[in-house]
């Protein structure tokens, strides 16, 4: 197995000229977005989008797997307010159903929050009918957590939260998560020492379980240990250090993945991903 990077790309023109960014900077991986993360309602993608985004992927050389598409910022599967929460529902199955369109397997979304209206729990209960009532509505793509700095109300800040979602997702196939090393720092999670790192993802290993591991985002955090702000940075210029990508590198838990850059300045982007490569 290998180890695929990449960056979380532009789709401004049109969803098929993501796989195109992405080649030009050298990525064996990506990221997109399938509609624009700031509204709501979307145009669907025309024959003509979709055809030529299978076309450029299989022209730039990226297999589904190496694909991950992340949802719109606005959706919040755990909303207490029941209007609101169909609305999300409603957004993320047409994301998921974007994803089907493409030919791609699966969609990261953050969790979402309880707005200070309800407790922890009983949020999560909400965001795993969320997640059921989505993947009900379609096929093949799975739906794929990520990892909050647990901002605000943000669950899935700890991986218990996180298996908490999982425990009660009915479909167990089709729901995958996505470790952001900046988040799961400014969590709590000290990824900066080999004993941490080690300690972090031996615990993910035990709570989760690394066959739910669905992506990576790489990303340097601007903010401290706990923290709990999500600010990303570029690799080795923030409070993380450059050590913690050269042990993820290494190490083959991470094999066969799409693993994505969210840093901040895109000029960096290729270079970041030359020297990820040099740490295989
Ligand atoms: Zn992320
Ligand atoms: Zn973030």
């Amino acid at each position: 197995m290998e180890k695929y990077i990449g960056a979380h790309v532009s789709a401004s023109g049109g969803v098929e000229n993501a796989p195109l960014n992405a080649k030009e900077i050298g990525a064996t991986a990506f990221a997109f977005f399938t509609k624009n993360q700031r509204q709501w309602v979307a145009r669907p993608l025309t024959r003509e989008n979709i055809r030529n985004f299978r076309k450029n992927c299989e022209m730039a050389g990226y297999e589904p797997f190496q694909i991950l598409p992340h949802d719109s910022y606005l959706i919040n599967l755990g909303n207490p307010d029941s209007g609101s929460i169909e609305k999300s529902r409603m957004a993320f199955l047409d994301e998921m159903q974007r994803c089907e369109q493409l030919g791609l397997d699966r969609l990261n979304f953050h969790p979402g929050g309880h707005l200070n209206k309800t407790g922890d729990e009983e949020c999560m209960q909400l965001i795993a009918e969320s997640i059921n009532h989505v993947l009900s509505g379609s096929t093949g793509v799975s739906a794929v957590i990520e990892n909050t700095a647990g901002q605000g109300s943000n669950l899935g800040y700890t991986f218990e939260q996180i298996a908490y979602i999982i425990d009660r997702v009915e479909d167990k196939s089709r729901i995958g998560v996505c470790i952001d090393t900046c988040h799961a720092y400014t969590a709590g999670y000290d990824l900066k020492t080999r004993k941490g790192f080690e300690e972090t993802f031996s615990h993910f290993g035990k709570v989760i379980g690394f066959e739910y591991l669905k992506g990576m985002h790489l990303n340097d955090s601007k903010k401290e240990l706990g923290s709990r702000v999500d600010r990303h940075d570029s690799l080795g210029k923030g409070f993380l250090g450059i050590d913690l990508f050269k042990w993820i590198m290494a190490d083959n838990r991470f094999d066969g993945i799409p693993m994505v850059l969210e840093t901040p300045d895109d000029s960096l982007w290729a270079d970041e991903i030359k020297l990820l490569r040099s740490f295989i």
